[in-house]
């Protein structure tokens, strides 16, 4: 089936009107954070806060809009309240909070590092969670906010069921698996349910999963962003207080397109890209072991070179990463002795490297009983 294109989607969202100006919410520049991830399309329509309630009838219509077109399987859109300027005096991003402002958000938290990809599909949430129990593994206190709102698969690839416990002072406590911290709006709504927010939500949803999630100490939280480089993630990029940025791409020569604009995207607002990792790398071939390079191995390691940034490591393209990740149980504490898992802790021990400024260690086993 033919892709679903980005005009469609626009084409269709203009012909839902504004009622406060009486103009298109195209027109308006009220629509941002376009995603489309196969046949799923989400989006935010940027309203003034006061408007709230009113605006729910307009999100219904965009979101059925959108619905009609042909190949669209489910549409999630969400209103957004930044601030109370007129959508049209927004078209430029935000400006970056000031620092202190920033640091506010997750004061315990050593260092936040993102997890990012140009586009989606190329293993960027399975290489969050990977990285982060890995880095457990270093012996570190690790967090892990899926910010891929999306498309949460924390609580599916982590194996965790449940809600989060509210606790005093309207916080929350973040669910936790394989000595891990992790929170994602995936466990507060159904995996299966489109997701509704309404209002202040994209930015909104995230900061508060920073601030109002009792993270406690952390030496890293690792953030599994929203794929692109949209209005959404470049607002999540400058609002978050980042120590760096991990870029995720398959080797494939569009991807690494992509992956430049996540670089640049990040260098924009001053976040420290500590390397690129190639996803899907090789391909080894379960009954023989012969090795092929499907995508033209060795891309994105080219690509960092001629960018100057790190090149951080490979993971193959291998079955029992999709599998154990779909079955709940990563591949980093599935099978700690496999050399997938023994790539990742290489990942791992250069991100610590690059945050501390220190040579990377050869990384621990972690041996799971
Ligand atoms: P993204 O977060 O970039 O959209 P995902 O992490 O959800 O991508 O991965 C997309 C699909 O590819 C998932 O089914 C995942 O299990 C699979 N996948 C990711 N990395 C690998 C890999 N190295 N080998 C095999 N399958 C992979």
């Amino acid at each position: 089936m033919a892709a679903i294109a980005e005009a469609e989607v626009r084409a269709a969202l203009a012909g839902i009107t504004d009622p406060r100006s009486g103009t298109d919410i195209i027109a308006r520049n009220m629509v941002s954070g376009l995603v489309i991830k196969d046949r799923n399309v989400g989006f935010a329509i940027e309203i003034d806060p006061a408007d709230g309630e009113a605006m729910e009838p307009v999100r219904q219509a965009a979101e059925a809009a959108v619905r009609a077109l042909p190949g669209v399987s489910s549409v999630t859109a969400v209103l957004t309240a930044h601030n109370n300027a007129p959508a049209a005096q927004r078209a430029a991003p935000p400006q970056a909070a000031a620092p202190q402002e920033k640091r506010d958000l997750a004061p315990d938290v050593k260092w936040i590092v993102a997890v990012a990809s140009g586009k989606g599909g190329v293993g960027k949430s399975t290489t969050a969670a990977n990285l982060a129990l890995a880095l457990a593994g270093l012996g570190l206190d690790i967090g892990l906010l899926d910010a891929d709102i999306y498309g949460p698969s924390m609580p599916r690839m982590l194996g965790i069921k449940g809600k989060p416990q509210p606790l005093p002072d309207k916080r929350i406590a973040p669910m936790e698996n394989y000595g891990i911290k992790a929170m994602s709006i995936g466990f507060l709504v159904d995996e299966e349910t489109p997701m509704i927010w309404r209002g202040p939500m994209v930015m909104g949803a995230l900061e508060q999963m920073l601030r109002d999630v009792e993270w406690g100490a952390l030496d890293i939280l690792v953030v599994d962003m929203p794929p692109g480089t949209g209005d959404a993630q470049l607002t999540m990029a400058q609002r978050v207080p980042l120590a760096g940025a991990v870029i995720v791409s398959t080797p494939q020569d569009i991807a690494l397109l992509d992956a430049r604009k996540g670089l640049n995207m990040f260098k924009k607002v001053d976040v420290p890209v500590l390397g690129i990792v190639e996803n899907m790398s090789t391909f080894v071939c379960p009954n023989c072991g012969h090795q092929t390079d499907i995508f033209g191995h060795g891309g994105a390691r080219a690509e960092a070179e001629r960018l100057g940034c790190d090149f951080l490591g490979e993971i193959p393209l291998e079955m029992a990463i999709r599998v154990t990740s779909d079955a709940g149980k990563p591949i980093v504490i599935d099978q700690p002795d496999s050399p997938y898992a023994a790539a990742y802790r290489a990942i791992a021990a250069a991100v610590v490297a690059k945050l501390t400024g220190e040579p990377a260690r050869a990384a621990p086993q972690i041996i799971v009983d």
